[in-house]
Parts: structure tokens; C-alpha cells; sequence
């Protein structure tokens, strides 16, 4: 069993609601929920948009390796309506973004998958609820507790 950080953000339309359903199909195709932060309202990072975001993290303990999780959050993305990918890091507003921040203790970096998800400390919206949640565990890269990562 491993156990994996994802950050789940969205900013179209019930953004409650579309949060809520991605973490009843994450616990439902991934694995049982360990834990589940508190929803925070941010301002969109990165684009140009009214809409403000809403994101959340959640801990989950799954038998899927990384490349079968990527591909299950990435179908709860399609499902939920997520049409369209970033490009070139251009971001847009999105109905659910589904991201793989940690998987265990892994460190791995292929074409597809980055673990740990290379801009998460960069981000407060990732950190915040992440911190919340699993400040005590340690970024397998930088060495230090995510707490002190959030701070620095
Ligand atoms: P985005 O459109 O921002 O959700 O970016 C998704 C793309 O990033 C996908 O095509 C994934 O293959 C790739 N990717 C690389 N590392 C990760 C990760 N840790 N979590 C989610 N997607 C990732």
C-alpha cells in the first residue's frame, strides 16, 4: 500500500460540488481516504480570470502504482468535464485539476510523471492545504518537513 498526496483544485462553475465528487470517485477507484483538508478559496495563479479557485488536499492509501494513478485521476478529470490540458504552461479555468504531489517517499521523473510534482512547493494554493494535513512529512527531495517548506 502506498500512500499518496493529491492537490485537487477547480474554479468553473459548483465548485463545492465539483470538488466533492472528484474525492467520492478518487476514494472509490483509488483507495481509502486517509485524509482530507479544508477547502480554501485562492485567486487564480498563473492566468487571467475572474474566477476564483477553490483547492483542496486529500491523502489516500491505493495499491495502483504512479502511471495507474496518473491515468485514474486523469479519467476523473475527463470525466468531470476537464476538456482541455494546460499548454505550454498557459493555464486556463478548469471544472478539476488533479494533481500527484507526493507517492510515498518516491522520487521519479519520466516523460508523463513527475513525483514529487515539481512546482508544488512554489505554490501556496498546493501548500496551504497540504500543510494542513501532512505538515510533518518530509518533501523526499528537499529533505524537510513541508511545514518548514510552506514558511521558507
Ligand atoms: P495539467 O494540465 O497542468 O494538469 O498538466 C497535466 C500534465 O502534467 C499531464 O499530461 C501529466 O502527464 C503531467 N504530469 C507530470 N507530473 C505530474 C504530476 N505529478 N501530477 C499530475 N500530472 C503530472
Amino acid at each position: 500500500m502506498a500512500k499518496v498526496y493529491l492537490g485537487l483544485g477547480t474554479n468553473l462553475g459548483d465548485k463545492e460540488a465539483n470538488l466533492r465528487t472528484a474525492i467520492y470517485k478518487l476514494q472509490e477507484r483509488i483507495g481509502k481516504l486517509v485524509s482530507l483538508s479544508s477547502f480554501y478559496e485562492t485567486a487564480p495563479w498563473g492566468f487571467e480570470s475572474s474566477n476564483s479557485f477553490l483547492n483542496a488536499a486529500i491523502c489516500l492509501e491505493t495499491q495502483l502504482a504512479p502511471l495507474e494513478l496518473l491515468h485514474a485521476t486523469q479519467e476523473i478529470e475527463k470525466e468531470l468535464g476537464r476538456t482541455k490540458k494546460s499548454v505550454n504552461g498557459v493555464y486556463s479555468d478548469r471544472l478539476i485539476d488533479i494533481d500527484i504531489l507526493l507517492y510515498d517517499d518516491l522520487v521519479l521523473q519520466t516523460p508523463e510523471l513527475t513525483i514529487p510534482h515539481p512546482l508544488m512547493t512554489e505554490r501556496d494554493f498546493v501548500m496551504k492545504p497540504l500543510v494542513e494535513i501532512a505538515g510533518k512529512v518530509m518533501h523526499p527531495v528537499q529533505k524537510k518537513a513541508l511545514s518548514a517548506l510552506y514558511k521558507a
